[in-house]
């Protein structure tokens, strides 16, 4: 069994070990060193070089290592006929949830106030923040944005999703479509977005919708970076209408050392680390995936190449 290993940011090693544990007769090459093109069946990959994925005449799965399949949709030459499946790990998820809940507190606990006053060694004490001023909206309601709108209604915030299609959760106010969209963001102090990328959520937290948040509202966005329109945010935050963000993802990564998220003072920047992939958990999947194809199943988490995700 041949396995087709691409990406610069995981490690080839781990995922040899983890894969063998499961399915002892693979053989896993390392990109650029194919080999025979025809013994490929599996490419497992993370931001492929654009055209990597053709002249594999045997390639028959095409597998994520993260829960974002944007990076496999951009490339043109991807060969349309194979599946592709992105990656679904209870403990990716569960990293996603934890950062969540981090910015999330972070700002209803007012840590950058905290910090402004130990920076002059003040013992400031302020008020708490009342739990309906730190209603939160969730925008995706998928694998990952469900955890996190679930986790945090178990601290008792006030908790509301948006997705495209309409579903019922215990607990959680769930909108979507158009309308749904505008009537989240109206009543939402503390937005996340877990969206997949795709044509239509490209660039959907611009001025327009970002001014129909309250003021003062917050911003956590641990999707892609390309949601945003990064300067429409920082207007609307020098505007003080929306008051920080705590960013994972950026429309060019690595964060370009001249932009001024960095030394924005309301902009909490991490470096896309919210939900890392970690071979020993997520390589039960990839396994599982290989074995039904190789039976003529269809892949668990297969993306539905119409909607982009
Ligand atoms: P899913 O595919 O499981 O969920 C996507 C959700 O978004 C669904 O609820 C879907 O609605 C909703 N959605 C999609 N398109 C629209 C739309 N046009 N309007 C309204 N709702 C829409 O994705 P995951 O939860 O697994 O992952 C979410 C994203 O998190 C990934 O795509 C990736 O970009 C990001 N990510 C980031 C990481 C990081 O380290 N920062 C790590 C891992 C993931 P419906 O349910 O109706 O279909």
């Amino acid at each position: 069994m041949t396995i087709l290993f691409i990406s610069e940011s995981d490690n080839p090693d781990e995922w040899r070990r983890a894969l063998q544990k499961l399915i002892p007769n693979i053989d896993l090459r390392v990109w650029p060193n194919v080999g025979k093109r025809s013994d490929v069946h599996t490419a497992l990959v993370w931001k492929a070089p654009y055209g990597a994925l053709t002249n594999l005449p045997n390639l028959s799965l095409i597998q994520s290592l993260g829960a974002g399949i944007d990076h496999i949709f951009n490339d043109p030459q991807r060969p349309k006929d194979v599946p592709v499946a992105r990656l679904v790990d209870p403990e990716l998820t569960r990293q996603m949830v934890e950062y969540s809940v981090l910015a999330v507190l972070s700002r209803h606990r007012r840590i950058d106030e905290l910090r402004r006053a130990a920076a002059d060694h003040l013992w400031h004490v302020p008020q708490p923040t009342p739990f309906e001023d730190s209603r939160i909206g969730v925008l995706g309601l998928g694998e990952i944005g469900l955890s996190i709108a679930q986790k945090l209604k178990s601290f008792q915030f006030l908790v509301a999703g948006w997705s495209r299609n309409l579903k019922e959760v215990e607990g959680i106010t769930c909108y979507h479509g158009a309308t749904g969209l505008k009537n989240i963001l109206h009543s939402t102090d503390i937005l996340i977005c877990a969206l997949p990328l795709t044509p239509i959520t490209k660039g959907i937290l611009n001025k327009d919708t970002l001014a129909l948040l309250p003021k003062g509202a917050y911003l956590v966005n641990l999707a892609r970076g390309e949601h945003v329109v990064e300067p429409d945010l920082l207007q609307l935050i020098e505007e003080e209408h929306i008051s920080g963000a705590f960013l994972d993802v950026f429309q060019t990564e690595p964060l370009p050392e001249s932009h001024p998220f960095w030394k924005h003072p309301s902009i909490t920047v991490t470096p896309h680390l919210a939900g890392l992939t970690i071979a020993d958990s997520a390589a039960n999947q990839v396994a599982e995936n290989i074995e039904r194809i190789a039976m003529g199943k269809s892949p668990l988490n297969q993306v539905d190449p119409a909607q982009g995700y």
